[in-house]
């Protein structure tokens, strides 16, 4: 599995980190979301999962 997330959309409410915060950064400077790595590791996948569906703009995507 592979995560982006769209800076476009993100607006830095951060449920992605509280949800998976092994993989979910925040920006010091505006507050969104990034993640270091695009690779998902397996063990992470549901807790990306759930991120997806805890994000309010719909920011993240998989593949
Ligand atoms: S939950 Fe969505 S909008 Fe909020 S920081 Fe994460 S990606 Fe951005």
């Amino acid at each position: 599995m592979k995560v982006r997330i769209d800076a476009d959309l993100c607006q830095g409410h951060a449920m992605c980190a509280l949800a998976c915060p092994e993989l979910f950064q925040l920006s010091d400077e505006d507050g969104h979301a990034y993640v270091e790595d695009e690779n998902v590791p397996p063990e992470y996948e549901a807790a990306v999962e759930r991120a997806v569906r805890s994000c309010p703009e719909g920011a993240i995507q998989t593949s």
